[in-house]
Formats: structure tokens, sequence, C-alpha cells
């Protein structure tokens, strides 16, 4: 069963290493000032999996991917 999932981020806990942009580059971008962001907080089918990847990543745990 998979229900849909989203991407809570804490910006201000975002350094900017840009991990979670290297594994799920379609999820995880980074902006000019290199603090993570997301075109869209749902996640999209068959992208569950580097997502998650990609949030668990983060040295920082800045990122969260929950039950939407
Ligand atoms: S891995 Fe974490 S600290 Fe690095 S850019 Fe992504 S959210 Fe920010």
């Amino acid at each position: 069963m998979s229900g849909k999932l989203k991407v809570v981020i804490d910006k201000a806990a975002c350094c900017g290493y840009g991990v979670c942009a290297e594994i799920c580059p379609d999820m995880y971008k980074l902006d000019g000032n290199g603090v993570v962001y997301v075109e869209q907080e749902f996640v999209p089918d068959g992208l569950e999996a580097l997502a998650r990847e990609g949030a668990e990543a983060c040295p920082q745990s800045a990122l969260s991917v929950v039950d939407a």
C-alpha cells in the first residue's frame, strides 16, 4: 500500500552540502544561496525511494519525507 508522500524542509538547518540534490536531483534543488528547495512538495510516483534516500543522506537532517 502506498500513500502520497511529501517533503518537509527545515531550511534553517540546510547547509547546502547538496547531497540530497546529488542523490535525487528530480526532487531536490539548490537555490542561488545554496539552500535546498523543491518545486513541489509532493513526491511524484516512482520517486519515493530516491526521495527518501536523499532525505536520509542529509547530514543536517534538514529533510523529512512524510505521509501527505
Ligand atoms: S543534503 Fe541537507 S544540508 Fe545538504 S543541501 Fe540537502 S538539505 Fe541542505
